[in-house]
């Protein structure tokens, strides 16, 4: 047999042998995924895929962390050129003489450099920097990865740098040191000024060895994939492709009649559910953006994404399965969650946390593992519809006071329906705020009634706590009015139940365009039918989950503020970086235990920080009374002001408010 028979032989191998071992250990994986609950991941295919290409190829999210997205944008590109090498190295064992073009070595070589200089920045990062978002992460795998793929650069340039001189007797071919592919040129330099290169047994062996160590490491990268979070180089880009695109707030899908929300088996997640669990990068992106996380509460949204994996890994390898709510993940990592979402908006690849949660969230209260402050919370709203356990009656009992009463819709038609909520209409605080948006409305001269004791939560929070019946009760609750009353459209004070009605009524069929205030009250300026005086003041706003992050509103409360001429100074996180109040997803009503420092005091720390700025702007009842909180705990009375958006623009219009005025400079 000579050498190229040996080496051909050798790659047919490990080729086969790599495929089958990759293919052994992802086939259980698969079987999993099919037994899995379906979910429509494949309808608008050329958008998902226009949208992959972006994510893939710009980096788009992997770059909002600049020196980490560089850093992986290194480390892809160099297993793009990488697959060029791959044909070039196995096209020479299987065809003496075979070469790509020069350019292309060129390529190799540049990218070699590149992604060498990438690994040593991530060891370093790893090692020296240690950001706080990978504790947790399997360091070990991370060095393994890194160091293989170091390997495979050296192979690269090894078997390079010896072809020329081993070519003759290995393939009978005569070939030149290629001044394009630079770092082999100069290494057969070194060969031939050591003498090395002309040793035809140093020559054959060092060719051999770099094809291996390029090669051969190559295909044991491949075996080693399916046990290491390196996975997702196969599976980042289908799971960005099957990312989601029913309304981005909607929590969970239509349910089927035999299904339920909670997840007690892998079995009752959906595939794509199941798909995330070995797509995840352990890049802890999502931790370092968790409020809860950074509320010191045991949750990190990483972490529950790993520890679902290797529970899934151990039941794959013969372990019994371990229960998942309140086992696998504890109780309290999972009702420490404000449902945010802010590690969805950071995760590179497009992984569903919040899902996961509410449905392993519906397990535990299907155990009645929840607190008793959620329990009185999940009655109130059974019993009397709303979180405040007080009668439907009272529900519009903040309307007294006002100068013009406020039709009832239920009764008569009205061109805007205005869905109030429970803290706008219960919270004494802020029943002061929902009879100045009622002034305002007055004031623009618009026809507008509310449901009365018709309305009832909207279930957007029993949803998330993982009570689907509840939510469905209360949604149809809601709808016979919606349905029953003539408006043209509906607009909302509370981004939660702008949530609920924009999005998860959409799988009882409510199809109404649904408006959050700052939409209505910025289009009520353009049409001139508000004409606020200049506020010469600068304030901050923060952007609430339900209404930013979830629904993209980030622009109209902007726009808003700058029709009355406040200056606008935005925090570092902002927009759809926003950080947490911490009331969502049930929280607001839940014991707070061990916690370090609330998420509403972070904010309000972070707004302090920026100078000048005397106004917390906020556009959410709940915010209103998380942040006024927060100055208070914070002891910062003197510093900055919480203001609803409603407020500023009531004071703008000349609208007098008592007490929570702001003064106009
Ligand atoms: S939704 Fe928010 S609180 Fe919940 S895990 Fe994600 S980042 Fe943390
Ligand atoms: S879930 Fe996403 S953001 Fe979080 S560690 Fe995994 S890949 Fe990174």
């Amino acid at each position: 047999m000579s050498g190229q028979d040996i080496l051909m032989v050798l790659t047919i191998l490990m080729f086969v042998a790599a495929t089958v071992y990759f293919i052994i250990r992802m086939l259980p994986i698969f079987r999993v995924m099919q037994k899995a609950r379906s979910t429509n991941r494949l309808d608008n295919w050329p958008s998902r895929l226009s949208f992959m290409l972006g994510q893939v190829f710009g980096h788009k999210r992997l770059l909002r962390l600049r020196l980490s997205g560089v850093l992986h944008f290194f480390i892809f590109s160099g297993f793009v050129v990488l697959f060029i090498d791959i044909v070039d190295a196995i096209g020479q064992v299987f065809v003496p003489g075979f070469h790509l073009d020069a350019p292309l070595d060129f390529v190799v070589d540049l990218w070699v450099v590149l992604v060498l200089v990438g690994l040593v920045l991530a060891v370093y990062q790893r090692a020296v920097i240690k950001p706080e978002r990978y504790h947790g992460s399997d360091e070990k795998d991370g060095y393994i990865i890194l160091g293989m793929i170091g390997i495979i650069m050296i192979g690269i340039i090894l078997h390079e740098s010896f072809y020329p001189f081993a070519a003759p007797y290995l393939y009978h071919v005569h070939a030149q040191l290629d001044p394009w592919g630079f770092l082999g040129y100069a290494l057969g330099h070194v060969w031939m000024s050591t003498g090395l290169a002309y040793h035809p047994a140093i020559a054959e062996t060092g060719y051999i060895l770099g094809y291996l160590l390029d090669i051969g490491m190559v295909l044991a990268f491949l075996a080693y994939l399916p046990t290491s979070k390196h996975l997702h180089i196969f599976l980042a880009v289908p799971s960005i492709f099957l990312h989601k695109t029913r309304p981005h707030g909607e929590l969970v899908p239509p349910m089927k009649e035999d299904e339920g929300m909670a997840i007690r088996t892998f079995e009752d997640m959906n595939w794509k559910d199941v798909l995330d669990l070995f797509t995840c990068t352990e890049c802890g992106r999502c931790q370092a953006v968790c409020p809860a996380h950074a509320a010191g509460q045991p949750l990190s949204p990483k972490m529950v994404i790993l520890e679902l994996r290797d529970a899934l890994r151990r039941e794959l390898s013969g372990k019994d399965p371990e229960p998942l709510a309140g086992g696998v993940v504890s109780a309290a990592e999972l009702w420490s969650c404000t449902t945010c979402g802010a590690c969805q908006e950071a995760c590179p690849v497009f992984i569903e946390h919040v899902p996961k949660i509410a449905g392993l969230r519906a397990a535990l209260l299907e155990d009645g593992d929840v607190d008793k402050n959620s329990q009185k919370v999940l009655v109130g709203w059974d019993r009397q519809g709303n979180s405040f356990g007080q009668p439907q009656r009272k529900r519009p009992a903040w309307t007294k006071g006002l100068d013009v009463a406020i039709k009832d819709a239920r009764k008569e038609p009205v061109d805007w329906l205005w869905f109030v909520g429970d803290f706008a209409s219960y919270d004494p605080r802020l029943q002061e705020l929902s009879r100045l948006v009622a002034q305002l409305l007055q004031r623009a001269g618009i026809d507008f009634g509310i449901l009365y004791e018709g309305e009832s939560n909207a279930g957007n929070e029993a949803l998330r706590m993982g009570e689907y019946g509840l939510f469905e009760t209360l949604a149809h609750k809601n709808l016979k009015w919606l349905e029953e009353a003539q408006y043209n459209q509906i607009f909302t004070t509370d981004p939660h139940s702008f949530n609920a009605l924009r999005n998860e009524y959409r799988k009882f069929g409510f199809e109404k365009p649904v408006r959050h205030y700052t939409q209505a009250f910025l289009d009520l300026i353009e049409q001139g039918r508000l004409s606020p005086a200049p506020l010469d003041i600068r304030v901050t706003y923060h952007d609430p989950c339900y209404l930013g992050r979830w629904n993209r509103v980030f622009d109209a409360p902007r726009q808003l503020l700058e029709k009355m001429g406040v200056e606008l100074v935005e925090m570092p996180r902002h927009g759809p970086n926003s950080f947490c109040c911490g009331a969502g997803g049930g929280r607001i009503w839940m014991e707070e235990v061990g916690v370090k420092e609330r998420p509403a005091d972070n904010r309000i720390r972070e707004a302090v920080a920026l100078p000048d700025v005397n106004y917390f702007v906020v556009a959410c009842p709940k915010d209103m009374s998380m942040f006024s909180a927060a100055v208070q705990s914070t002891g910062n009375e003197d510093r900055i002001k919480v203001v609803d958006v409603a407020e500023l623009l009531a004071q703008a219009v000349g609208l007098i408010v008592p007490e929570t005025a702001v003064a106009m400079k």
